[in-house]
């Protein structure tokens, strides 16, 4: 049976920028007949994510992800249904997901390696299954949760860098559902400040090209910052940290306008940065949703009756067709995404 799939063509280099010809649409051919314990998925939507720019390295410089080999399909998190199997767990007709889909039309796979799920919990909306009631609502919903100690009635402020993408945008809400009064964002365009404000219940959100962030948050953040969700690092987390009060908190989640650069995670914050932290008793602890994946089907089943209940508004961008997938992991990460970016693949 002929498919398409999308391999790792070359390597941006670890200061590289990703561009769409780093990768490559191929045809090729899945063998006729199922093992015992395979399964043929036909793949509905995939998702591209900032985390991947590590595997186009030839190491990762992190433990829990390999590197993409040159000329493979690549992979990562992916929805689809199950068009034949020969595993005992799996039938035809079954949604299901795994963080290891090939960026391919079809695939053969184990049954064992894939997770099946109902497609109830996201009313038929089964891309959420790749964001918000998925591993970036989970990041966002835990990360507030477990880093952010967030107080109902102590009057907090959070702020959100990144606040317009996947993680961001659901953070945000949480923050606000979970008790402070004011949740205030930074992105990078007026759309998705518009989105943050009037979709998302953000109190306020600034557009970090255009205006000037230290002025901005100490007129919206008229009490100081209690919790930063920090999805960003560099020169905007450095300008929030200055500003927050003592005893306050950094959810560390992520740090992507570090990741073109060849430097470890997190990458070193500067002996200034280090020294507010310290005189101001500012935690800041590393955040890995994936060392919490005991508490996930608790929280996946909380962020689907958020959704559902429209207490969490959903933002995506979505593209469609599996040549699509540089193209969109590049967009990505330069911002060209409001919200979750899914490419999907196939009705
Ligand atoms: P997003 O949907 O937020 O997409 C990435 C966004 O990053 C872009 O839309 C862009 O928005 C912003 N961005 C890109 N470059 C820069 C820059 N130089 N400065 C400021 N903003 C920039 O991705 P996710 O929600 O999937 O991921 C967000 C963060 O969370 C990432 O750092 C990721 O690594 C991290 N993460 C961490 C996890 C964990 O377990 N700790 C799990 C999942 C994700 P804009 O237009 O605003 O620039």
């Amino acid at each position: 049976m002929p498919v398409q799939r999308v391999v790792l063509n070359s390597r941006p280099g670890n200061n590289g920028v990703p561009v769409p010809a780093h990768f490559r649409l191929e045809e090729t051919t899945l063998a006729p007949d199922l093992e015992d314990g395979e399964v043929l998925v036909r793949t509905l939507c995939l998702s591209v994510d900032p985390y991947m720019r590590c595997r186009m390295n030839e190491d990762t410089g992190v433990g829990y992800v390999t590197p993409w080999q040159l000329s493979e399909c690549v992979d990562g998190g992916g929805v689809g249904v199950v068009e034949s199997s020969r595993c005992s767990a799996c039938s035809e007709g079954d949604v299901v997901t795994s963080f290891n889909w090939p960026w391919q039309t079809k695939a053969v796979m184990k049954g064992s390696a894939l997770q099946k799920v109902d497609p109830q919990v996201v009313d038929g909306h089964l891309s959420y299954f790749l964001g918000a009631v998925g591993i970036t609502g989970l990041t966002a919903l835990l990360g507030v949760r477990e880093k952010g100690n967030v107080t109902k009635g102590a009057n907090q402020t959070m702020v959100v860098s990144g606040a317009a993408g996947a993680c961001g945008s659901v953070a945000g809400q949480i923050g606000r559902l979970d008790g402070c009064v004011r949740a205030v964002g930074i992105c990078g365009s007026e759309e998705k400040c518009r989105a943050l404000v009037d979709d998302c219940g953000f109190s306020a959100a600034i557009n970090y090209r255009k205006e000037d962030i230290p002025a901005k948050l100490q007129e919206l953040c008229p009490d100081g910052i209690d919790v930063y969700f920090d999805n960003v690092g560099g020169g905007i987390s450095d300008t929030v940290i200055a500003q927050m009060n003592n005893n306050s908190h950094v959810i560390l989640c992520g740090q992507i306008s570090q990741y073109n650069k060849d430097v470890p995670y997190p990458p070193p914050l500067s002996e200034e940065i280090q020294e507010t932290l310290r005189s101001k008793n500012i935690t800041r602890e590393r955040f890995t949703v994936l060392n919490y994946m005991n508490k996930a089907d608790a929280a996946l089943c909380e962020l689907s009756q958020l959704v559902k209940s429209g207490h969490i508004n959903v933002l995506e961008t979505v593209v469609e067709g599996i040549e699509k997938m540089g193209d969109a992991f590049c967009s990505m990460m330069k911002g060209g995404n409001i919200g979750k970016q899914i490419i999907k693949i196939s009705e």
